[in-house]
């Protein structure tokens, strides 16, 4: 069996979740070593927001100047008990009651592959710098208390994407949590309605008139919740609340967004006589590269050497990724050959898995022999 593949499924087979990531940590720990790393070092994220590990960093120290970043997520989602990984026709799928867990772990065995065939090239390289968070499913909580000081990368490559290998996840939307609440006047249905004011029906009026669905080609928004009253029918509503999210790849476009949001709850309340309280608070910063970027044109060079087709696209969440910008780097994710990832139909395609590790090094060694070409 090949080394990938006995990593990934080594991993997948201990018990491991988000908080809880000590199993698949301390496995990282000992390859790394065995590996040749160095500056191998657990930081103390996981004490900070209560979990049994930290973020993993290491160098797998080269000859060429100039290093490369890659990261992939120790923890997985729930249902990620007592994985019974099953392979047949080249797909590695679950017996079908629990996830898979290549999401991410595929990404770790892939750089673990990459680092091992580097070594077994015999090739001059640059450095390679690796970080295997913890949290990435809870609200990228492991990258967020990352301190970033002492990377040297300017690009970096999270391995976290579903998608066949080619995919290249070039920008994601920045986002934020609405919510409006909406006060009316409570009065008896039947003796005295008119003495009462109707939150719910000043909040169907406020969504109603609401846009939202797609904003345009690179913003959206939603609001599924919405819930008003105190349970009975006998009394004039006086409360109201409605929650939903917005995205846009750009954070104008956001902002915008949210002042727009703002103004109209407000003015739609008072033009029917209730008051409108508005909220919102952003979640992850997102980021936008394009096919121009120095990360994205490394990435589609490793590929056309490997014969493989690139598909640079914008991603629709948030990922290790977000935060890597955020914090200077240029980053951008790579598919590792996962699908139905969070579900348990989740399954991994071994014709792209199994080139993972090639994508690592030829990633790595382009970069060493072109440094210049791919400054940021
Ligand atoms: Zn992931």
């Amino acid at each position: 069996m090949e080394k990938i593949l006995s990593d990934f499924l080594e991993m997948v087979t201990v018990d491991a979740i988000s908080f809880d990531e000590r199993k698949v940590a301390d496995i990282c720990l000992k390859k790394l070593e065995e590996l040749g790393c160095v500056d191998i070092y657990e930081d103390k994220a996981g004490e900070k927001i209560g979990g049994n590990a930290g973020n993993i960093f290491a160098r797998y120290p080269g000859t060429l100047p100039g290093s490369i970043m890659f990261s992939a997520h120790m923890d997985r989602m729930p249902q990620g008990f007592g994985i019974e990984p099953v392979i047949e026709n080249g797909v590695v799928s679950t017996k079908g009651d629990t996830i898979l867990a290549a999401d991410d772990l595929g990404g770790i065995a892939a750089i673990f592959d990459g680092i091992r065939k580097l070594k077994e090239s015999g090739q001059p390289h640059p450095t390679v710098e690796i970080l295997l968070t913890i949290c990435e499913e809870k609200g990228l909580l492991g990258s967020l208390h990352f301190d970033y000081s002492d990377i040297k990368s300017e690009i970096a490559y999270a391995l976290d994407s579903p998608g066949h290998i080619g995919r290249i996840i070039l920008a994601a939307p920045h986002s934020a949590k609405l919510q409006v609440e909406v006060f009316g006047k409570a009065a008896h249905a039947g003796s005295e309605p008119e003495k009462g004011k109707s939150a719910a029906v000043g909040a169907a009026k406020i969504l109603a008139t609401l846009h939202e669905g797609r904003l345009d080609h690179e913003s959206t928004a939603n609001f599924p919740i919405f819930q008003s009253g105190h349970g009975a029918t006998n009394a004039v509503c006086d409360y109201a609340i409605i929650k939903g999210e917005a995205r846009s790849l750009e954070k104008q476009k956001l902002m915008d967004y949210i002042t727009y949001f703002e103004k109209h709850c407000r003015e739609t309340a008072e033009a029917f006589g209730v008051t409108a309280k508005t909220e919102w608070s952003l979640g992850s910063p997102g980021f936008k590269n394009d096919k121009e970027s120095a990360s994205v044109r490394l990435a589609t060079e490793a590929f056309a050497q490997m014969g493989v087709t690139p598909m640079p696209e914008a991603g629709g969440g948030g990922m290790d990724a977000n935060r890597y910008n955020y914090n200077g780097l240029q980053a951008v994710g790579l598919a590792t050959g996962y699908f139905d990832n969070h579900t348990v139909n989740e399954h991994v395609f071994l014709d792209s898995f199994l080139r993972t590790g090639e994508m690592v090094m030829r990633i790595v060694m382009e970069y060493g022999a072109n440094p210049e070409k791919y400054k940021v």
